[in-house]
């Protein structure tokens, strides 16, 4: 039974590579199908689709256009990787005297670390010395894992005490107690990239779209053959892209966090560390915690909470999304097997995939 259903998703969905979430469109059983304009491409570092049933007033270079213009501003604040984005000349600004930034970038990382407190700061954006340690920051590297002192040194430059924002009469500035803190909002990229997306379609009067950026996606109304949005949650333990299981998105935000797509590899032990680091060890998770799904309104929210609580683990994931109302759904590998859970909240969008 679970066999033939995992089957049947398999061929309603479409696999993208470096994604957690698939947008399943294609429904067996059905009536009209609207024209759409979907456009894809790529942005901070991996795929995005944008898909506007009924089509985009502006056709496919219009909605690209709109798309990626979207991201290029969030580009501009959050990246770690262009020289003229606000974040780089934050970190490369080797000084602990206050530093000028935009109020779009001041509420990015206020709301973020807000986030973050609420799951025992496990989501914490001064990681990115240690980022950068491990290999996942602007000098990617492969070879040999840093040492204990090399980590125990970078953990001195983390926590949320490291920085603050200052909200002055002129503006917002950002302050770093060492010149060596470096933050990294590359964990809230997706989400803040769908939503931002969302918000201009809607804006425009659309009530028939899905975005996606990698493993964040904003869905409102009907697909083109007037069904709900369906999405794949991918199978983290397949070598292959393949979905585990399908939901429906239902007007909502969905992200994804995964430990086993980006990763770095130790190579005198083998060893696979992952890019989602617990700022309290210094270490990359390496629990069996594969991934974890967060549902909400909004794709930044559930992007800021996804990596955090994939950091903690799957049953303190569950447990938080339990006390706290939260659709949460997690996937584990545990003695050669997959272990799928969700909360009580996560039910409905299973359920109503089945359908
Ligand atoms: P995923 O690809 O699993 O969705 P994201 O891209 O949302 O993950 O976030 C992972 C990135 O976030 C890492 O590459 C790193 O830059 C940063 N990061 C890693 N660990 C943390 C953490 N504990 N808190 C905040 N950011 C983190
Ligand atoms: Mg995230």
């Amino acid at each position: 039974m679970k066999k033939a259903i995992l089957t049947s998703l398999i061929s309603a969905c479409i696999i993208f590579p470096t994604v957690y979430l698939t947008a399943c469109n294609k429904n067996n059983d059905v009536t009209v199908e609207t024209k759409s304009t979907v456009v894809q491409g790529k942005t901070m570092g991996t795929f995005y689709q944008v898909n506007v049933v009924g089509g985009y007033k502006g056709g496919e270079d219009g909605l690209k256009a709109l798309a990626e213009g979207a991201f290029a501003k969030i580009t501009k604040a959050i990246s770690t990787f262009d020289k003229d984005a606000e974040l780089y000349k934050f970190n490369d600004f080797k000084s602990t005297e206050p530093f000028k930034i935009s109020d779009d970038l001041s509420v990015m990382i206020q709301n973020t670390v807000y986030q973050g407190r609420r799951i025992e700061g496990a989501t914490d954006i001064s990681v990115g010395p240690l980022v950068n340690l491990w290999g996942f920051g602007k000098d990617k590297k492969d070879g040999n894992k840093p040492s204990q002192e090399q980590i125990e040194e970078t953990l001195k430059l983390v926590g949320q005490d490291k920085f603050e924002v200052l909200l002055k009469e002129d503006g917002a500035y950002l302050v770093k107690h060492d010149p060596n803190v470096r933050l990294d909002l590359a964990t809230v990229g997706e989400g803040l990239g769908a939503d931002f997306v969302a918000e201009l379609l809607i804006k425009e009067g659309y009530q028939n779209f899905m975005v996606n950026v990698a493993g964040a996606s904003r869905s409102y109304g009907k697909n083109a053959k007037g069904k709900v949005w369906k999405l794949g949650i991918e199978d983290p333990t397949s070598k292959q892209r393949k979905v585990y299981t399908a939901i429906c998105a239902l007007d909502k935000a969905v992200t994804t966090a995964g430990s086993y797509r980006n990763y770095f590899k130790d190579e005198t032990s083998g060893k696979i560390y992952s890019h989602a680091i617990d700022p309290k060890t210094g270490y990359p998770v390496a629990h069996q915690t594969m991934s974890v799904t967060v549902i909400s309104d909004s794709a930044f929210e559930s992007d800021a909470l996804d990596t955090g609580l994939l950091v903690l683990g799957a049953d303190k994931a569950l447990a938080w999304g339990e006390k706290n109302q939260y659709a949460i759904a997690t996937i584990e590998y545990k003695d050669g097997k997959t272990v799928f859970r969700y909360t009580d909240k996560f039910k409905p969008y299973l359920d109503c995939a089945k359908r």
